[in-house]
């Protein structure tokens, strides 16, 4: 399985020069990229390193907020991207499904019921 590339070739190559050619994961996929010293790390995938089963890591260039639409990754500026393996991008895919999924959209008038009051503030307090 190929992953069509997300951005223009040199776009994409700008990225893969900031990240080193490398996967810059700290975790956002759901994995524990543990550096060393058991310190949370990043992620060790490398532009063109093999992989068993999966053939050579194609890194992506994936926006660096990922809640914005990855569709739309064409039309940032490389600063604003950031290099992923497949594998952590798929996890930060599934997450943000998760959370798509676990927070569904607000319809209008859903708390009309029970308004939200925030409490007051101890400073407000006389
Ligand atoms: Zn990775
Ligand atoms: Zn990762």
């Amino acid at each position: 399985m190929t992953h069509p590339p997300l951005v223009g070739a040199e776009v994409w190559q700008d990225v893969m020069t900031l990240a080193e050619d490398r996967c810059q994961c700290q975790g956002v996929c759901g994995k524990k990229h543990m550096g060393p010293n058991r310190k949370p790390g990043r992620c060790e995938r490398v532009a063109d390193e093999y992989v068993k089963g999966k053939g050579r890591v194609k890194l992506l260039a994936i926006p660096r907020d990922p809640s914005l639409p990855w569709h739309e990754a064409a039309r940032l500026p490389a600063r604003r991207l950031i290099a992923f393996c497949p594998d952590c991008s798929d996890g930060v895919r599934r997450a943000l499904n998760r959370a798509a999924k676990a927070a569904p959209p607000q319809a209008d008038g859903l708390f009309d019921a029970e308004p939200y009051t925030v409490g007051r503030a101890s400073g407000d307090v006389t």
